[in-house]
Order: structure tokens, then sequence, then C-alpha cells
């Protein structure tokens, strides 16, 4: 049962689509829309203009 388990979890992982970072999202006003907490940084990809997520890299 447990290697049935693990199997099946396995190929859910293997088979699901882990998604993408939207291209092109950096403008002011989808940035504006976030409404983003006082002090809080948003990192933008100077190529591709997209919001990057914590810790990514981007368009190397
Ligand atoms: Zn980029």
């Amino acid at each position: 049962m447990l290697a049935f388990l693990a199997l099946a979890s396995h190929l859910r992982a293997m088979c699901t689509d882990p998604g993408a970072v939207p291209k092109g999202n950096a403008t002011k006003e989808y940035i504006e829309s976030l409404q983003l907490k006082p002090g809080q940084v948003v990192y933008k990809c100077p190529k591709c203009c997209s919001i990057k997520p914590d810790r990514a890299h981007h368009c190397r």
C-alpha cells in the first residue's frame, strides 16, 4: 500500500504542470493593483519586464 501511494504521488508530481511566472506583468497598473504593504518590495526583471518571485533567478 505504501509503495502504491509513493508511486502515485511520484507520478502525480511528474505529470502536474508546475506553472510559470507570467511575463510582462511588471506594469505600473498591475503593481498598484497588488496593494502592497508599506515597505514591501517587488523585484522586477529588467529583461522581460516581469515580477520575479522571491529568491528567483530570471532570464539568465
Ligand atoms: Zn526575466
